[in-house]
């Protein structure tokens, strides 16, 4: 909430400093896409959520499936989306596919068959939820192929949650039986579990990814088993842990190897001091809160520059 609630705030008119990291923007309202894309001049959307436009619509997405109004909910997948890739256009735009925990969906119309679950982020949530649930990832992957075929091939999609090599194989075969051209299109994962961290490898060779954007407010509960949301633990939620810093380098150093891009799209990314052992590590881009995006531009630039000075005096 705290996040949605930044992106409606005004943001100061951004005059351009290059860096060699990209610098890109979080979103979740569509409305403000077109605002966020001018104030912030940023390298594109690392994360667009979706889960607020869904839960603006007041009907739950499986009961438009059930009522067979499957249409209806396409038709507003697709406006939704089309004013973030086209107020960007032709920078990128990561298209999360739903992640929405039980809990959340319960209030809509229809989300009163939501599962009751004594821990909903350790749920049916992310892709296990999307391929369980397939007819609404199919849903998203109908309004996306819109978006193509209308030339805004600079819509990518990324799938949250993942800890498997098969959900990702399974995913990408949904999104091909749509007549999603993943050839023209960025497809990735969120590294927001420590499994799908450790099998990395697995996952680019026997899938064939494009990018990978750190979750670090999942990946810090996962690892830490710190719940984000428990006050009581708070003080030990700590995104800078070596633990969680040690799985992102190798995350890092492999998807350098295999030329998979990387991101952030946590809450960290908002962090200047997190952006800066981002960029010694050696991130393609980091997306970060509207309100943050200058912010973190003008530290990677300062970081970047301090990476380069050192190389020349070790020469
Ligand atoms: C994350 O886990 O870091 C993330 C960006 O996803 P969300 O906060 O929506 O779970
Ligand atoms: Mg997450």
């Amino acid at each position: 909430l705290k996040e949605k609630k930044e992106e409606k705030k005004v943001v100061a008119v951004a005059p351009q400093i290059i860096t060699a990291t990209e610098v890109k923007v979080n979103l979740s309202i569509p409305d403000v896409a077109e605002k966020v894309a001018k104030e912030t001049n940023a390298d594109g959307v690392g994360l667009f959520r979706i889960e607020h436009m869904i839960l603006g619509l007041k009907k739950h997405p499986m009961k438009y499936i059930k009522d067979g109004e499957i249409d209806a909910y396409i038709e507003e997948l697709y406006k939704g989306m089309k004013k973030v890739v086209k107020a960007f256009y032709p920078k990128p735009v990561w298209i999360r596919t739903l992640d929405a925990p039980t809990d959340e969906f319960r209030s809509m119309e229809g989300g009163e068959e939501e599962p009751i679950e004594s821990n909903p982020m350790l749920g049916f949530r992310g892709i296990r939820r999307d391929l369980k649930e397939e007819m609404h990832f199919r849903a998203e992957m109908r309004a996306i192929k819109r978006l193509i075929d209308e030339g805004y091939t600079n819509v990518g999609i990324m799938l949250p949650l993942v800890t498997r090599v098969e959900e990702v194989k399974r995913a990408k075969e949904i999104a091909k039986e749509e007549g999603i051209p993943l050839d023209k299109i960025d497809f990735g994962i969120m590294v927001e579990t420590p499994a799908s961290a450790l099998i990395i490898e697995d996952i680019i060779k026997e899938c064939g990814i494009t990018f990978v954007s750190f979750g670090t407010n999942d990946l810090t509960q996962y690892t830490l088993a710190v719940d984000r949301n428990n006050e009581h633990v708070a003080y030990l939620y700590d995104e800078k842990h070596p633990a969680v810093l040690k799985l992102i380098e190798h995350v890092i150093k492999v998807c350098k190897n295999y030329g998979v891009k990387t991101s952030i799209c946590g809450q960290a990314g908002s962090d200047p001091k997190f952006a800066e052992i981002l960029v010694r590590m050696g991130i393609d881009s980091i997306s970060a809160n509207p309100d943050a995006v200058q912010k973190v531009r003008e530290v990677v630039a300062r970081i970047e520059k301090k990476l380069i000075l050192e190389k020349i005096r070790n020469l």
